[in-house]
């Protein structure tokens, strides 16, 4: 008989069911992995803000390599969800 809340998850969008009137931090995502992923992405984006990078012999280029290779990833697991058949 736990009440609940509908919230959307700051992460990836999706909406969830929160528990509510139960102690401690109140659900912000929707899952562990949505917490981790907006930690991981808040943390790097203070480091590089932070970083001076040395425009010749630097990290931007690798930093992009990966970025843009986790975009690409992201892309195509949307794009095998839209195109798989219904079950
Ligand atoms: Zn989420």
């Amino acid at each position: 008989m736990n009440a609940t809340e509908k919230r959307f998850c700051p992460s990836c969008g999706n909406g969830f069911d929160a528990p509510v009137g139960v102690r401690g931090r109140p659900q912000v995502f929707c899952s562990p992995l949505c917490k981790k992923i907006e930690q991981l992405f808040s943390w790097m984006e203070d480091e590089i803000s932070k970083e001076d990078f040395d425009p010749v012999h630097s990290k931007i280029k690798e930093i992009r390599r990966r970025l843009f290779y986790l975009s690409n990833l992201l892309n195509a697991k949307s794009h095998n969800q839209k195109t798989r058949p219904n079950e």
